[in-house]
């Protein structure tokens, strides 16, 4: 990379340090291109995110040779999906019936995946990673993106300038508002609160959902604690939090009982965070120099918890699809319409399902006339097929074709 005061040129600029922008940025520099990353924040610690890791995004670890490093990581693995309802227990899907190596999903905290991930592209003396460093504008030349404008640590605008921009820079992307693109809103009739509560021994193991007449809450095991997500009806944030935390810490006993002595620990709304439910696409994901993935691109419904993947194999399918061409320094507006017309089967085919679950299943039980009875899907083989690989392996799930260069793996530790 070469610099001048304010103005560096790179071959491949990235907007945005999350799972498609650090993959992304990893996959080229392995191959040898020369790429920068920025990220708007002063490091990856992000909690209440995607934490899921199923076993496509486990293969592409392996593929890169990461898999050791990955399971060294914090985790807790999930072979089996189950739902406590007012009537029992019903498994909802069981991936040990997986074909292949990665048969449970790995729930590892985003911010251990995402310093990993750019820990390892650190190696590779042509990757540029600069953090605290928002992206605020694009640069424009000749009818084509050529570049970003971005604030530095010392408050001042800089300027990188890049044969290819990468736009990875989440669901409010500011690089989409920059390009004037808007994406397709699918609406949700959900939020979802987030919060967290000590686990102990003798606690289920497994991730699981509740289902109630009117509530639904997904427990995620973080080891040391639970990370609970309590699906509430659109907007209805503002009344949860007007009925106070007291309301909040019955509802929760009164789901999940064995949390009884400690709902104490939720004392005020400070500790929780909410996410405000978004399915939306982009119909065009690339103007000239410029390429939008992961949820920039689209977001996702967390129904699944497929977010991180799709992000990951958007990276995965850019890096193989453009990464040659970058190679020789070139980014021909034909690649980039050709990582849109690969990824969006899989982005249309996994919200519309998201949708229809959203419609009949979440929509229904939120009203709360009567507690949701899923199937048990061991007594359906073909339907827990479909939902196990479906869930496991997604829809089109992509493999690293993208060499890893001769020089590149020169890498250096620093
Ligand atoms: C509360 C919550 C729970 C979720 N649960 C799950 C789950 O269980 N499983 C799952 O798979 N998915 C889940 N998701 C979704 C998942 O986190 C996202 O789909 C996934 O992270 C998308 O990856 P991304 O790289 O496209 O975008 P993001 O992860 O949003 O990353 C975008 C990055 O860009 C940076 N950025 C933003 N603006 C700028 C700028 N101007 N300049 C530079 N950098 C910028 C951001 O700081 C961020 O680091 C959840 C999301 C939320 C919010």
């Amino acid at each position: 990379m070469s610099e001048t005061e304010t103005t560096r040129t790179t071959t491949c600029v990235i907007a945005g340090g999350g799972p498609a922008g650090a993959m992304l940025g990893l996959m080229l520099a392995r191959a040898g291109v020369d790429v920068t990353l920025l990220e708007k924040h002063a490091d990856f610690l992000r909690d209440f995110r995607g934490d899921t890791i199923h076993p496509s995004t486990l293969q592409v670890l392996d593929e890169l040779g990461l898999a050791e490093a990955f399971h060294r990581l914090p985790h807790h693995k999930a072979y089996t999906f189950t739902a406590m309802t007012d009537r029992g227990e019903v498994r909802l899907a069981d991936l040990r019936k997986l074909p292949g190596k990665y048969r449970y999903i790995a729930f590892v905290p985003q911010w251990e995946f995402l310093n990993m991930i750019t820990a390892e592209a650190r190696k590779y003396p042509n990757f540029h990673l600069l953090m605290n460093a928002p992206v605020t504008d694009l640069v424009r030349r000749d009818g084509a993106i050529r570049g970003v404008r971005y604030r530095g640590e010392d408050g001042q605008e800089h300027e990188i300038r890049a044969e290819l921009t990468v736009a990875a820079d989440g669901r409010g992307s500011d690089v989409r508002r920059a390009a004037g693109l808007e994406p397709k809103e699918f609406g949700a009739p959900m939020d979802v609160v987030w919060f967290r509560l000590p686990r102990e021994a003798g606690d289920p193991d497994d991730p699981f959902l509740r289902l109630s007449a009117g509530y639904i809450m997904v427990a995620i095991n973080r080891t040391t604690y639970w990370q609970l997500a309590y699906v509430i009806p659109k907007g209805g944030f503002g009344k949860l939090r007007a009925r106070g935390a007291g309301e909040l810490r019955r509802t929760v006993k009164g789901l999940l009982p064995f949390l009884d002595g400690r709902v104490s620990g939720l004392r005020d709304f400070d500790e929780v965070g909410v996410l405000q439910v978004a399915v939306n696409r982009l119909s065009r994901w690339h103007l000239p120099g410029l390429l939008f993935i992961g949820d920039a691109a689209h977001a996702m419904s967390p129904i699944f918890g497929v977010g991180i993947n799709l992000a990951v194999h958007d990276a995965v399918a850019a890096a193989n699809i453009v990464g040659p061409a970058l190679l020789r320094g070139e980014a021909p507006e034909e690649l980039l319409a050709r990582v849109r017309r690969r990824r969006w089967a899989p982005t249309m085919i996994t919200q519309a399902v998201q949708r229809v679950v959203q419609r009949l299943v979440i929509g229904r039980a939120l009203k709360g006339r009567r507690a949701p009875a899923p199937p048990d899907v061991s007594r359906l083989p073909v339907i827990s097929g479909l939902a196990r690989r479906f869930i496991g392996l997604g829809v089109l799930p992509e493999h690293v074709r993208l060499p890893l260069s001769k020089t590149g793996s020169q890498h250096v530790d620093r």
